[in-house]
Parts: C-alpha cells; structure tokens; sequence
C-alpha cells in the first residue's frame, strides 16, 4: 500500500525530473525538482507545514486557533490549506494593489483576507509589518513570519535537501536556486554543504534584485525590473543570513521568457516565472561549468497561476516583451 495521509501528508516527498530539452543542449545533467506538484501547487506548501507545525509544537498555536500573514502568493495558498486540514483561521493580510485574482483565490480557499492600503516597507502599516502586529493582539493566534521565522528555511534543511540527494544519490555538482524569503535556498544549501562541501551553490536572482549585487560587491544595488512574482529582495532575511553563496546569477526576463516557454513546447511542462530565473541559471552554470555535470534546480509553481501574464502576448507587449521565437 502507499497512501499519504490527507493534505499535510502529501506535502514534499516530490519527483526530480531531467529536463530533457536543456540537459540534451548543455550535456549536463539539468534536473528540476517538481515542487509545482505539492498539494497545494508550490514550494511554500513545505515552509507553510514547517512554521505551522513549529507553533504547534511550541504551544503557541493551539486548537481553533488562528495563522496570520502578509503574504499575497504562494505562501497563503499554502497555509489556507493547511488550516483547513489542520482546523484553524487563516488570516491574510495583502495590499489593496493585488489583483482581484488572488483576493478571490484565498476566500475560495476559506482564507479571511483583509486588503490594506500599499505602503513601503519602512511604514509600520505596510502590510507585512501590520499582519505581525495583528497577530500580536489576537488570541491564540501567530504569525507566520515567513522571512524571518527559521522553521521556513528548516523545512528545506529536513526535507528538500535530503530528498535531492537521496534522488540523485548524492551526484550532485551543483545547486541553483533563486530566493524570495531564501527559505529554500538556504535550507538546501546548508544540507547540501554538509554533505559536500564542494559542492556549488549558486543563488539565481531577477533583475530588480539587489542580492546579485550584495553577492558580488557587498553593496545592495538593483537595476532593471522583472515581471516575475515570489522571487528578488532587497534585504538580508533572517532566512538566508549566513547562507554560502558560492556564485551569483543574474537572469532578465526576456530570457526567463525563453526557458519557461521551451519548457512548455519542447519538455511539456508548463512553469511560473521563477523557474525561468532558476533553471535559465542552472543553464549558465551548466555552460560554465562545461559538459557531464549535474545541476539542481526546483520547479517552484505551475503556469496556470500566472496564464493571463506571462502567457498572454497582449500582457508581455504592455511589458515591452513578447513571446519569444524558438
Ligand atoms: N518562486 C515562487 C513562485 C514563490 O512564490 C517563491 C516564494 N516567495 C519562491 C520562488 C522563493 O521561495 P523562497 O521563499 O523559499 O525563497
């Protein structure tokens, strides 16, 4: 028999697939860790279990109880699912800028979600900030805290990292992986350093990121701008503080626009942006480093999140981009 118990059962433990169409151009070895395929359709399903489990665990969250964040992605879809499986509130704070989409996403979900005005990040009404302070004055209720709370990057330490390299059985040359909150990045790393210290980690980053500039100078310096969602920061988490980063990459959007849509015409698989960034990385590692070389890199989400965006010609012209000839 192999059954998984419920939701929170079926979270992880997701297949490693070759990309076929890159790995055949580099002579690598390319593979994608299909996190599109967690139960609640993301990588942050695991980083969602982990904090929500971490609280349980703590005594901080208890029966009935409610899960508060500013979040307006991935991150809430994963903790609504989980408070569904689990029985508490969801509440999620996000700024009135966010598509109507995902405010109705999250109320199919069951999610409470409040929109407040967008305000930077300095201001303490800005949402992320609010949704702490909120949790603060509730009872039996936490925050989530995904930037800077470590059961994030935990999950990826206990989970992501051992299952790569059970998969591969430990061949691996390199790990690539962009960061939104580094959760995944820098729970994989250390894992994977452990294993192998010389093994290369190397963090992806969109334009509009100021990591590849803090990676490579020390200064935290952005140009440009990415259309892609979940991913690039201008600040050092909590979560990736003290993560190696062997080598930086940087990766526009005309070219994550190549990889995303070769992966869909050429391997079958239909991918949100910040696999672009990742596995359009792992093909500049791949290139550096030069033929029979395993790279690593995750699948983050599927397509359909992001079908009336980066799968939209109208969409990609009012961006100055375009879908691109193969
Ligand atoms: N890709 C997508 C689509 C995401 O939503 C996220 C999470 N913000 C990431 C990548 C990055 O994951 P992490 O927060 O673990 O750095």
């Amino acid at each position: 028999m192999d059954i998984r118990t419920g939701f929170v059962g079926t979270v992880g433990n997701t297949p490693l697939i070759r990309l076929n169409s890159f790995s055949d151009k580099t002579g690598c070895e390319i593979l994608g860790k299909a996190e599109f395929l967690n139960p609640g359709g993301s990588v942050k399903d695991r980083a969602a279990l982990y904090i929500i489990e971490d609280a349980e665990k703590k005594g901080l969250l208890k029966p009935g109880g409610t899960v508060v964040e500013g979040t307006a992605g991935n991150t809430g879809i994963g903790l609504a699912h989980i408070c569904n499986a689990k029985g508490y509130r969801c509440l999620i704070i996000i700024p009135e800028t966010q598509s109507q989409e995902k405010i109705d996403l999250l109320r199919a979900l069951g999610a409470e979600v409040r929109p407040v005005p967008a305000v930077p990040y300095r201001d303490p009404n800005n949402f992320v900030k609010l949704s702490g302070t909120i949790a603060a004055e509730m009872d039996n209720a936490i925050w989530a805290n995904q930037f800077d709370n470590p059961a994030n990057r935990l999950a990826h330490y206990e989970t992501t990292g051992p299952e790569l390299w059970a998969q591969t059985d430990g061949r691996i040359d390199a790990w690539v992986s962009a960061t939104g909150t580094g959760g995944t990045y820098a729970g994989v790393t250390q894992f994977l350093k452990e294993k192998n210290p010389t093994l290369k980690c190397v963090l992806a980053d969109p334009m509009g990121s100021a990591l590849y500039h803090y990676f490579k100078t020390g200064e935290f310096k952005s140009e440009g701008n990415s259309v892609t969602e979940g991913i690039g920061t201008s600040r050092l988490t909590e979560n990736l503080n003290g993560a190696p980063v062997d080598e930086a990459v940087q990766v526009d959007d005309a070219e994550m626009l190549r990889v995303v849509y070769q992966l869909l015409r050429r391997d079958g698989l239909f991918m949100g942006g910040s696999v672009g960034i990742n596995v359009g990385a792992a093909v500049a590692v791949a290139k550096q480093m030069g033929p029979g070389h395993t790279i690593v890199t995750i699948l983050c989400d599927g397509g359909a999140r992001y079908q009336s965006r980066l799968y939209n010609p109208e969409w990609l012209a009012s961006k100055g981009l375009s879908v691109p000839e193969l």
